[in-house]
Formats: structure tokens, sequence, C-alpha cells
């Protein structure tokens, strides 16, 4: 397969309160790009995420492994996503900090009858304070009790949130059908299977969900001012909205959101749509900062620079230990011997993964912007940066705020 440009590149958490599901939303994202053929249920503890026996047990999220699949969006091309799970629980704060840092943006699950709850609440001002665009997705439409507008509400009054709502749930709890796309002038309607189809809007579809299209765009033309001179001759179209919308979600002025079911496979498609839509990819970042022997260093994402990635998550497996690194500058082959910060010693890279749902594929290098497992390193430690010998670089250390950990 040819690996799409780093510009197609989504390396993104899905960040949730206990319970919200956000591990059946993975499952079902997998499932949904085939990542996966067989859907776990998330009670016998073989949901895809969850990689040790530590957590089949407790069946709460407690590793943040990395996850790759591949989504085309209409139109040419095909993107990849790597989903790094972020713990939802708040004992795990200094996992939650880690993977914010190697996360490039993030999907914010919440429960449509318990609104945000306060564990969401935590995880989202850690994602703010760490300058994560973010999009946000109100699961358990199905459920009775389930209310859109509600979640919307909360997100303004808990969270500061500038939320903007990019469609209408067609029907409510058991006769949840569809999706009305307000960007794209389109309804998606479900079935039952997880399968869905797209048609643009009819003549009174356009007359009944115009209104609401229109909210939305002069909302997010406030932040973008490409849109707002389209919107005041009234020539939005759909493409502007969209790339309007992206602008202004990652630069943090507001937050798209839609609806749907994890648990019925409703929405996903339009999610993923959205992930690829209005999250960043690597190149879209800041450049990251580290420290060198001769002072500070910026690193933007480019494979020719020198290298510099950050171990995140150490995953122990029956051969050993799996040491989940984000690469944010230069390239990491295999063979290559590295400088390894804290260990302050050379590590030899003797194969490099990638994983894919519950299988590891190796691959021979991995560039900037890339997520990676190192294998083989048999006191691999997270928190490591690992640079040239030459280099030695430390990308900042990763502390947990005190204010998180007093929560609850
Ligand atoms: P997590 O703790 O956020 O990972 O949440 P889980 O994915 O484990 O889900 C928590 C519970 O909510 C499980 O019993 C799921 O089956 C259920 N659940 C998840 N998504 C949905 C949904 O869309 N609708 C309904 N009705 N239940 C859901």
């Amino acid at each position: 397969m040819n690996v799409p440009t780093a510009s197609r590149w989504r390396n993104l958490g899905i960040i949730a309160h206990i319970d919200a599901g956000k591990t059946t939303l993975t499952e079902r994202l997998l499932w949904k790009t085939g990542a996966i053929h067989r859907m776990g249920e998330v009670h016998d503890g073989a949901a895809t995420t969850d990689f040790n026996p530590i957590e089949r047990q407790r069946g709460i999220t407690i590793t943040a492994a990395a996850v790759q699949t591949y989504w085309s969006v209409a139109g040419p091309g095909e993107h990849r996503l790597t989903l790094i799970d972020t713990p939802g629980h708040i004992d795990f704060a200094i996992e939650v900090e880690r993977s914010l840092r190697v996360l490039d943006g993030a999907v914010a699950v919440f429960c449509a009858v318990a609104g945000v709850q306060p564990q969401s609440e935590t995880v989202w001002r850690q994602a703010r304070r760490h300058g994560v665009p973010l999009i946000a997705f109100v699961n358990k439409m199905d459920r009775t009790g389930a209310d859109f507008a509600g979640v919307l509400q909360q997100m303004r009054d808990k969270l500061d949130a500038n939320p903007w709502p990019l469609g209408i749930a067609l029907g409510t709890e058991s006769a949840l059908r569809g999706w009305v796309d307000l960007v794209g002038r389109s309804v998606v309607l479900w079935d039952e299977d997880g399968g869905f189809e797209r048609r643009p809007w009819s003549a009174e579809e356009t007359a009944e969900y115009s209104p609401a299209r229109e909210r939305l765009a002069e909302a997010v033309a406030d932040h973008d001012d490409a849109l707002a001179e389209a919107f005041l001759a009234g020539t939005v179209d759909d493409a502007l909205l969209k790339a309007a919308l992206r602008r202004a979600t990652l630069k943090g002025a507001g937050v798209p959101v839609l609806a749907g079911s994890a648990f019925r496979t409703k929405g996903m498609e339009s999610l993923l749509d959205a992930i690829v839509d209005y999250l960043p990819s690597p190149l879209d970042r800041p450049a990251a900062q580290a420290q060198s022997g001769a002072g500070a260093v910026e690193l933007p994402p480019d494979a020719a620079g020198p290298l510099a990635g950050l171990v995140f998550k150490i995953v122990h497996q029956e051969h050993g230990p799996l040491a989940f690194v984000r690469l944010y500058s230069g390239t990491l082959k295999v063979g290559d011997m590295v400088w390894a910060s804290r260990r302050g010693r050379r590590v030899r890279v003797g194969r490099l993964l990638v994983v894919q749902a519950d299988r590891g594929s190796d691959v021979a290098q991995a560039v900037a912007g890339e997520i990676v497992a190192l294998a083989g390193w048999k006191d691999a430690a997270s928190g490591e940066t690992l640079s040239a010998e030459t280099d030695r670089l430390e990308l900042p250390s990763i502390q947990a705020q005190p204010a998180v950990l007093s929560w609850r």
C-alpha cells in the first residue's frame, strides 16, 4: 500500500469520561475503516485498543497504545489515522498528559444523556492547555433522554467552548435514523448493520435546513475573514465553509460537533470524515521545542531534520516491551544507533513496528510526524528522547498538574 503524504496523516486521541463510550467508539471506527473485521464486545475484554491483561480485567483503558488505520473521504486520496488511546480515568493523569503531548488533535466523546461529566472536563482543559485542536462527538444518541442541544449548552457552560454543530440528528432514541449534514448539504441515512447512504438535500430539505446552515456559517465567519466576506456576499459554498471550519478549528476558535451512536455504529462515517476534514496533520502543528547542549532547538516536522522522538508509552508484551515513539523531526531507521536522553546512553534500533488493530507490522523506518513502536529495547522507559548521539536532544519532560490529580 502506498503511504499517503504527511498532510494526510492524522494522529489523534479520543478523550472521554469513563463510560461515555470511548472503547466502543474506537472499536467501531476501526471496524468501519476495515482495520478489524469482527466487532468484539467491550464487556468480554476483546476491544482492540485494550492491549494488556490488567486493562482487560478492569474493563477500563489504562494504556495509550497507538493503532493505525486508513480512511478515504469522498474524492481522491486516502488518509492514515493513528488512534492514540488516551485514558479517561483520572488516576492516569500523567498518561493523559503524555498522550496529549504526542497527538495532534482529539475527539472528545460525550454521552448524550449524561452530558459533560467531570472527567471529560478535566481532560478537555488539559487538551486546551496543550493547544490540541478538538472536535466533539455526542454519543449514545440512541438512549432514552438523549439531548444533543443540552450537551451543546453544557459545552458552553462547563467548558467555555464554542460548539459548532455540523448537523442535526434525524429521529431520536430508538428511532435514531440519520444525520443532516449542514456543511455538505446532504442527508446520511443509517441502517441497522452499520451501513449508511448519503444523498443531497431535496428541495424541501433545503428550505428546512438552510437556516441552521446559515447559523453555522455565521458563527464560523466570526473567526474567518474569507468566510465572513463570502457570507456577506451570499456566496458561501460547501468547500469554502469546510475550509473555514478547518482553519478556525485548528486555531482553537471553536469545536465542530457531531452526534450518533457508537454502539449502533451510527455516525461513524461522518465522524471519520470530520477527523480528516477538521483535525490537523503533523504539518499543521507548531514546531517541537527541544534542549541541546548548545541551548534550545526548534524542530519543524521535517524528515530530513535532526532526529527527535519522544517515547510516550511502554506496552509490555510476552516478547518484551514495545516502546511507542512519536517522531517530531528526522528519520528513525532499523539498525540506527540513537541516543536515549534519560538513560544517557546509546540504544540500537533493532526492530520497528506499526500497530494495525491487534497486529504489528515491521517497517524499515519512520519519519517526522509518525508514531512507531520500537521492539527489543529491554529497559525502555517513557519520557526518553531519542536523538542522534552528536545532538543529545531532550524534549520537555512531562509532569502531571497537581490540580488535575486532586479532582474527585
Ligand atoms: P468507555 O469507558 O468510555 O471506554 O466506555 P465503553 O465503550 O466501555 O462503554 C460504556 C458502556 O456504554 C458500555 O456498556 C457500552 O456498551 C455502552 N455504550 C457505548 N456506546 C453506546 C451508545 O452509543 N449507545 C448506547 N446505548 N450504549 C453505548
